[in-house]
């Protein structure tokens, strides 16, 4: 077991860290396959173990970590001038130490320059080679531990060389490649780089952490008593040494000039990185100048980050698109004459809704110059009209839909089609809707598949989708059997998601992803959750009248209620199931090892360890030291005799049957 851990965890590094693979990927999925197997029979699961990066149980709270040594955070610089002040001050904090230690004098100033990624940070803890910890940068002085999340981010080793007590620090990021495929297929695309990996990260559920595929920059050995660095060269080497990801963007420099000359550099390349930084860090290359200099109440008086300005520039708006989306919703996208700003050229941008056109003066500005920001974030924004006099065509709200041409509705300030049924994009975004990720997760199906489907008459609404045909498909466009059929498997695939994803692929307006879970704990099947009154949907936490009101319509048309029910007779109809409530902290099972042994009376084995696993505990099919109970039904063998010889708690079958809430 030892060999094929460090295996598969010497191939991932080759693969996510070095970018460098050793194997093709149907090889690597058969060693990993070989070490799950092995993991199941013997029941023993390594720390390092690289099965412990597909994110596990859903976690009940966060747990405080004391950082080692604290994390300082950094003093800032908006200018060049803020700049040359502080070399100044280095400077000066120099040459008084030189001239006390004449014989000793510090080495001539130079600096390193560094990415600042914009991300979570990270510290990294490991002991005797493994990662035991990582925590948030919290306070500086504590943080939260996020160990069982930060385990996904492939390019973070679970072990390694150095066996001391060490505490790293990094950035854990999304790389905007990964970011922009995640939202070709996600139900609600995430807007931003940074929140998406802080989200993610901070997310009780390592399985949904996984899912978004993170990375990690690591650049800093914050605690390593065993350990001394006299130069940063030295501290990059360890780390690189011991198979973290550093940054390839490392530049040692002698002047401050040279610093000013490589911050253009690093505005000029910006764009052209895929992923998010908003400035660079520069410190003192050389260690002992960094301890002369030591630390404000705040900061480190030997580093200073240097903070790109959001980017303003102005362009003109040559037209207004109105967009319909799944909800009915119009949205106006400005159309702009191509601009670039912060490397990247942009074509068009959101406006929001009708009331913020107005309340941003933008109503007089068609044909006119328009001020365009982009902050950090990857989506551009309007901030108004470059001149105060409407001078300019005028936006004219539209009264009728631009796709379907029926009257338009406006509620609060978004202006809305109503008719649902016969409007394409509603039609297009409910289908994309319901095979999206967050809901039925149908594998290959996107938004130009649902159009395709639509427009050849093969798909209307969801309900439609169990009733394809393999020689229905294979003749469309871009179509053959192969795919036909993966599209069909995968179908049939989806009819295994949850409940909670159902409720929410029906597109049921105001429910969202929270509220569908709360639905499908509540009420456990479809068909209970459609007949529920009022009262009932009341009753629950963060239900008011307008979800309420909504739900109840929405079972109450025909048409909505009709296709449900053709889902629900295609043989998708969950139940809810455990495994989807988060795990009480103080339940008798949640973080214990419990074996099971022998015949119990009411459920077999694997369903009484699905069970266990919903309640926090970890099922293992050994007894040991380790163990803290062995559930035994009928004809205990050896197990429960073992159990008796080290004093482990057993359960009888009666006992469990109580203690699991289901008497
Ligand atoms: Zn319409």
């Amino acid at each position: 077991m030892n060999y094929l851990v460090n295996e598969v965890n010497r191939l991932n590094y080759h693969y996510y860290t070095l970018d460098n693979p050793l194997m093709l990927d149907p090889d690597y999925d058969k060693l990993y396959d070989e070490l799950v197997t092995l993991e199941k029979e013997t029941g023993t699961v390594l720390p390092q173990s690289p099965t412990q990066r597909v994110g596990g149980e859903i976690l009940s709270g966060f747990t405080e970590h004391t950082h080692l040594a604290r994390l300082w955070s950094l003093d800032k610089a908006q200018s060049v001038e803020d700049l040359l002040a502080w070399e100044e001050r280095v400077k000066k904090a120099i040459s008084t130490f030189n001239a006390a230690n004449p014989r000793n004098p510090l080495p001539e100033l130079s600096f390193v320059i560094e990415l600042k990624f914009d991300g979570l940070t990270l510290n990294l803890t490991y002991n005797d080679g493994v990662l035991v910890q990582a925590a948030t940068r919290g306070s500086g002085v504590t943080g939260e531990g996020i160990l069982a999340q930060v385990k996904t981010i492939k390019s973070i080793p679970l072990e390694i060389p150095y066996k001391g007590l060490v505490e790293i620090q990094g950035e854990g990021i999304m790389n905007l490649s990964v970011l922009a495929k995640y939202n070709e297929t996600a139900a609600e695309p995430l807007k931003n780089a940074r929140n998406a990996a802080a989200g993610a990260l901070r997310n009780l559920n390592p399985k949904v952490t996984a899912e978004r595929r993170l990375d990690a920059f690591i650049y800093n050995v914050g605690y390593a008593p065993d350990k001394y660095f006299s130069h940063h060269s030295e501290m990059s080497d360890f780390l690189i040494e011991n198979r973290f990801k550093v940054n390839p963007y490392t530049r040692y420099v002698g002047t401050i000039k040279d610093v000013i000359s490589e911050l253009d550099s690093i505005v000029a390349c910006r764009a052209d990185l895929d992923f998010l930084i908003d400035g660079a860090v520069i410190k003192i290359a050389d260690m002992h100048t960094r301890s002369v200099l030591g630390y404000t109440e705040k900061f480190p008086r030997w580093a200073i980050a240097y903070k790109f300005e959001a980017e303003e520039c102005s362009t003109t708006l040559e037209s207004v698109n109105w967009e319909v989306g799944r909800t009915g919703k119009l949205t106006p996208v400005a159309m702009l004459m191509p601009v670039e700003i912060g490397g990247v050229t942009v074509t068009f941008c959101t406006m929001n809704n009708v009331a913020d056109i107005e309340r941003k003066n933008l109503k007089f500005a068609l044909g006119k110059e328009v001020i365009l920001r982009r902050s950090n974030d990857v989506i551009p924004e309007l901030l108004g009209k470059l001149t105060d006099e409407n001078d300019g065509l005028e936006i004219v709200t539209p009264t009728h839909c631009p796709s379907c041409n029926s009257k338009l509705v406006q509620r609060g300030a978004h202006l809305y089609c109503e008719n649902k049924w016969e409007c394409k994009p509603q039609k297009v975004g409910w289908l994309t809707h319901f095979a999206s990720r967050d809901c039925m997760d149908i594998e290959g199906f996107s938004q130009s598949t649902a159009e395709l489907l639509h427009d050849n008459h093969l798909l209307r609404h969801p309900g439609d989708f169990f009733d394809l045909q393999e020689e229905q498909l294979i003749y469309l466009e871009g179509f053959g059997k192969k795919k036909a059929q993966n599209l069909l498997k995968a179908i049939e695939n989806c009819k295994t998601k949850g409940l909670s994803n159902l409720i929410h692929a029906l597109s049921i307006p105001n429910v969202g992803k929270t509220s569908s879970k709360t639905f499908a704990e509540a009420f456990g099947s479809l068909e209970r959750f459609s007949q529920a009154s009022k009262e009932e949907l009341l009753a629950l936490s963060d239900v008011g009248e307008i979800v309420a009101d909504s739900v109840l319509e929405y079972f109450a048309n025909p048409v909505t209620y009709g296709i449900v029910r053709m889902i629900r007779t295609a043989g998708c109809d969950p139940v809810f199931e455990k495994v989807e409530v988060s795990v009480p902290a103080d339940g008798l099972f949640n973080g214990k090892t419990v074996v099971i042994t022998g015949t119990l009376s009411t459920m077999g084995r694997d369903e009484a360890s699905f069970i266990l696993e919903g309640l926090g505990a970890k099922v293992t099919g050994s007894v040991s030291r380790k163990t803290d109970f062995v559930v035994c039904g009928e004809n205990a063998g050896s197990k429960k005799a073992k159990a008796e010889t080290l004093g482990i708690r057993i359960i009888l079958d009666e006992e469990f049957i109580q203690l699991i809430g289901m008497q």
